[in-house]
């Protein structure tokens, strides 16, 4: 549909985030959309907290939605009238729009994560997790793995408040005994794990330190990098060398737009097609 022209019709959606000019997801949705023939744009909107709950409100009020981006997913999360399940475990939204006149929010970052990892390993169900990383995306993730159920997560995070702050809102009863704090690196110098996840911002910007030495490790079978950039991250580039299968986040990215786009639409978007406008 290389014929498409935005109308009096036209349906707009659209990232709020700050900052937001690196984003790929204008790219990802507007070709789902032109692939599904769909009358909607996507935009990236750079925007201050305090604006966040008036954007939701109008887009989804207007006939349209959006994503959230960091740092205003709790935000979000706040503004909306119907957030699901996964927006409460995690306290965080990533995607909103208007249903049966409400205003709903999902944060599919959780269930993006899980289509991810199951590509990488054969189950989450009884694996054993190393997660790094204690902030938003770390929360969809044990959301995700106790969902499975994984048999053991261990976080670790710098800043130790920080960690203890993410075991305080989960459930206990949902973790309990399967998630736990590594004190220090140290720590796991005997531990195996299944998969190792990194949640933590290392890896976005070319010559990041690694966020572990995967050596010290007792072993991993698998390694997944939430990071993504147009190359592949120095963790991933690390795993592969010791031989250890490793992806980077764009196959969570994509899973967690096809995942929105079917929040607002009632339906898949056309097969591979973010994958293709990823690049
Ligand atoms: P966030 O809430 O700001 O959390 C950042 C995390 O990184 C915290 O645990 C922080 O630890 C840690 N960190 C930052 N700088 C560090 C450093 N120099 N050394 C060690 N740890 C450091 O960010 P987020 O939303 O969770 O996002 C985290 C990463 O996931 C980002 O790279 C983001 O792009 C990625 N992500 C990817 C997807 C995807 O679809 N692929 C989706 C969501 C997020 P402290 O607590 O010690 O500060």
């Amino acid at each position: 549909m290389s014929d498409f022209v935005i109308s009096a019709t036209t349906r707009l959606f659209a990232l709020l985030g700050d900052p937001v000019s690196h984003s790929a997801s204008p790219r990802l949705y507007n070709a789902a959309f032109r692939a599904a023939r769909l009358d909607a744009a996507y935009a990236a909107l750079r925007c201050a907290s305090d604006d966040v709950p008036g954007l939701v409100r109008g887009l989804a009020r207007a006939g349209g939605g959006g994503n959230v981006t960091v740092p205003h997913k709790a935000v979000a999360a706040a503004a909306l009238e119907e957030p699901a399940a996964a927006v409460d475990r995690t306290g965080a939204c990533n995607t909103f729009w208007l249903e049966d006149g409400r205003i709903r929010g999902d944060n599919t970052d959780v269930a993006g994560f899980a289509a991810a990892a199951t590509r990488l390993v054969p189950s989450l169900a009884g694996a054993r997790v190393l997660l790094l990383g204690a902030g938003g995306a770390a929360r969809a993730v044990v959301a995700a793995l106790l969902d499975a159920p994984a048999e053991r997560v261990l976080l670790r995070n710098r800043t130790r408040a920080r960690a203890d702050a993410l075991l305080a809102d989960i459930d206990a009863g949902a973790a309990r005994g399967r998630l736990a704090l590594a004190a220090s690196d140290a720590a796991l110098r005997h531990e195996r794990f299944d998969l190792v996840v990194n949640a933590t911002s290392l890896g976005l910007h070319p010559g990041d330190p690694l966020p572990l030495r995967l050596q010290t490790l007792g072993g991993a079978d698998a390694v997944l990098d939430l990071a993504y950039s147009p190359s592949e991250t120095p963790l991933v580039i690390a795993a592969r060398a010791l031989g250890i299968p490793a992806a980077d986040g764009k196959e969570m990215l994509v899973a967690q737009a096809e995942a929105a786009f079917e929040r607002w639409w009632g339906r898949r978007p056309p097969e591979g097609v973010m994958r293709a406008a990823l690049g």
